[in-house]
């Protein structure tokens, strides 16, 4: 099932260091950090050392070159994912391929560019096609180094003086990447031959040139090919001046002083990320589980061994070690699917570089020196580690988003050891729903669209404060939902609304931040085909110390609606629709049918002309009982839209009126009372822990489960026998206890 393959051509000469080949840089620099534990076998820093001033201020003309080169490409793309939310990101990386330094922007690919370089420098690429100053490499293969399709890399070998001094790589996501049905992520593909367009590691240019049998290439396989030609030169532009800045660096401090530097830089980059998970962490094993729901039974288009309700399984166990040490282990993942969420290695470590340099190590010194400082276990065969290179990648995210809550919440928990709680968060919510979609469109062309609002959602509550609303994606420390306008001209829907959603903060003593809804209209097109993404049937980004999720997924999409008699009457119109269960949009339209429910993630469903659409974003986790929530914040809750009444009085135990101006007023030692009644219904409702755990080890034993968590359970036990062996401890079974 693998599609590796070996080439074993001898080069004719290197355009390594010293003659060598790169491929025997790279295997040098591995023997050398695998006999000694430090990378290029540097123990010490000599270079930092004597002369620190000279060493960090060639850190900054490298990642001040980085950071300009993204600000000047992000102005030459015009795919409003690019320019409105900043989706692109570059870095720099050694003659092996180890990142030395990255922009700012989607953070996600600090390694993932690394695996593809790598990958051709194994593969012999040196033989054929050979690299050779002014080449230009296209990749976007998630079995070789990346998260998935849309996310295009382009990388550009470095030259001084006839050697390879480093790569310049650079990677935008895309709007459509000609899948079966269209969009950045679509999904409803059982395998790669369905995922569209993939580029492995090609040599796309030469002479600092686009190869025009490439650019047709694109242009013939793509939905919205303007904006994947537009978004290459961006690359490609980006990734020139990344090399005109080494090079200017190159000529000023010496080709040995540069050499120097990026060795050293990376192994200062090993170090600081040992000292920091040192200085911040508490030594210890720390387990955080997610799930999430692919709710595909009884779907008709797709064939029936993928037609099922599957849950997918993150047992995830983050183990830090006395001296720093940091590993990631999915020991326990369940197998890879016949769907589209399936997460090669590359993907996995995609997820963990963008959430560990917002979270543990968020500073520009950020390079594959913390790559070697961690271990991720990833088990083979799983969804984490797929062993079969024919599976379907596109919508990777829909897994690594809630499988990583599991490290936020660990870290969570290894801050409050240490004492540092202002760093800490309850995690972070989905970041959905996804609306993306495609058809004949407004201007009367066959396109795509992915709209990137859903990079706006609540973060996570801190141990000290709220979290903040709408303004955060897990995978691009820029969040921004962009402009409705900007979606409104690539998208042939109308946005009728965009607004604060009740109820979606996970509630605590702190809350999360909280979520937005926007209500669409499709305009100007006869027909469309949209897809619904996010969780449903699970919660994930569940809270910590006792603190609730935000709010799942449900869907509201109304179908042949008298949205235009409204319009021709000028009749009132839902710009939101607030409480589901008190529905504006119910309320001010009329549809033939509906779909109303919690199935939230769905296959592109067709629509037409004045057809609404919802699209819930999340709120995140909340911190701590809600009961110890301050009154007042609650009453401001309220009288700000983020909670309904009857969560505040169920939930919170807020005693309140409603003024004569609308104005919600609680009245704190009437709460204070009632939340003594509250915490008394709760021991009642208890019951001793060792009676719960007995109940539940009884439907373990007898099989008494729901079918998708049993056969996720069975699924993990088959992949790996110390999971196994573990839960079979945990409840206590009989050795040769099997579903
Ligand atoms: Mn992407």
């Amino acid at each position: 099932m693998a599609l590796d393959w070996e080439r074993s051509q001898k080069a004719e000469e290197g355009i390594g260091w010293e003659s060598t080949s790169v491929l025997e840089m790279l295997q040098e620099s591995e023997r050398l950090f695998s006999e000694t534990g430090h990378y290029c076998g540097l123990r010490e820093l000599p270079f930092k050392t004597s002369e620190p001033i000279r060493y960090e201020r060639i850190f900054s003309r490298l990642r001040g070159g980085l950071v300009n080169a993204r600000e000047t490409a992000l102005n030459i793309s015009a795919s409003p994912i690019v320019k409105e939310i900043g989706e692109l990101c570059f870095a720099l990386y050694t003659p092996e391929g180890d990142s030395v330094a990255l922009s700012t922007g989607i953070i996600v690919h600090v390694h993932t560019m690394s695996d593809a370089i790598k990958f051709m420098i194994r593969n012999r690429w040196e033989d054929n096609p050979k690299i050779r100053p002014g080449d230009v490499f296209g990749n976007n293969d998630a079995f070789i180094g990346d998260v998935h399709n849309a996310d295009v890399h382009t990388i550009v070998p470095i030259f001084y003086e006839g050697e390879l001094i480093g790569w310049a790589g650079g990677v935008t996501h895309e709007i459509d990447v000609g899948a079966v049905t269209p969009g950045s992520m679509a999904y409803g593909q059982t395998g790669r031959y369905e995922d569209g367009m993939i580029t492995t590691c090609e040599k796309i240019g030469d002479n600092d040139t686009l190869h025009a049998s490439y650019e047709l290439r694109a242009k013939k396989a793509v939905r919205a090919p303007m904006y994947w030609l537009l978004d290459e030169r961006t690359r490609l532009t980006g990734c020139l001046m990344i090399r005109d800045a080494v090079l200017r660096v190159v000529q000023e401090e010496g080709i040995e002083t540069y050499k120097t530097f990026i060795r050293e830089v990376i192994e200062d980059g090993r170090q600081s990320f040992r000292t920091r998970v040192q200085e911040m962490l508490v030594p210890g094993v720390y387990e955080a589980p997610s799930f999430m729901d692919v709710p595909f039974k009884g779907e008709a288009r797709i064939p029936p061994h993928a037609a099922k309700d599957t849950l997918m399984h993150a047992p995830l166990s983050l183990t830090v070690g006395g001296e720093g040490e940091f590993t990631l282990s999915l020991e326990g993942a369940n197998k890879w699917g016949y769907h589209s969420f399936n997460c090669p290695p590359s993907a996995m470590q995609g997820a963990l570089w963008v959430q560990l340099t917002q979270t543990l190590i968020p500073n520009d010194k950020v390079n594959d020196g913390a790559y070697f400082a961690t271990q991720c276990v990833l088990p083979r065969g799983s969804w984490a580690n797929p062993d079969n290179e024919l599976l379907s990648t596109t919508l990777s995210w829909l897994f690594l988003i809630p499988s990583f809550t599991g490290m936020i919440r660990s870290l969570g928990r290894a801050y409050q050891a240490r004492g540092y709680v202002e760093e800490i968060s309850a995690g972070y919510p989905g970041t959905w729903n996804l609306t993306m979609g495609g058809g004949v469109n407004h201007f009367g062309v066959d396109s795509a669209f992915t709209s990137f609002e859903h990079s706006c959602q609540g973060t996570g509550a801190g141990f000290v404060k709220d979290g903040e609303g709408y303004c955060a994606a897990m995978w691009n420390p820029e969040g921004d939902m962009g402009d409705i306008e900007a979606w409104e001209v690539l998208e042939p829907l109308l946005y009728l609304g965009r607004s604060v959603k009740p109820q979606t903060p996970g509630m605590g003593k702190f809350r999360g931040g909280a979520g937005f809804e926007s209500v669409r209209m499709l305009w100007k097109t006869q027909s469309q085909v949209i897809f619904n993404v996010g969780e449903g049937y699970v919660f994930h980004g569940a809270g910590v110390f006792g603190g609730y999720p935000g709010n799942a997924g449900y869907r509201h999409n109304m179908h042949n609606t008298n949205m235009e008699e409204i319009i021709t009457t000028k009749s009132p119109y839902p710009s939101y629709e607030g409480d589901p269960e008190d529905s504006k949009m119910s309320a001010l339209v009329q549809a033939e049918y509906e779909e109303f429910d919690h199935r939230s993630l769905t296959l592109a469903e067709p629509y037409q002309e004045n057809d609404l659409y919802l699209a819930v974003q999340r709120g995140g986790p909340g911190l701590g009982d809600p009961l110890e929530r301050d009154p007042r914040a609650v009453e401001d809750d309220l009288n700000e839209g983020f909670l309904l009444p009857r969560f505040a009085e169920n939930v919170y135990g807020a005693v309140f009126s409603q003024e004569s101006n609308g104005k919600y007023k609680v009245n704190a030692e009437a709460t204070v009372k009632q939340r003594v009644e509250i915490r008394k219904k709760r021991l009642e409702r208890a019951v001793p822990a060792a009676e719960y755990l007995a109940q539940e080890r009884d439907r373990v034993l007898h099989g008494d489960l729901h079918q998708p968590v049993k056969e996720m359970y069975e699924s993990s036990c088959t992949l790996s026998s110390a999971w196994a062996e573990k839960y079979r401890t945990f409840w206590n079974l009989p050795s040769d206890f099997e579903f």
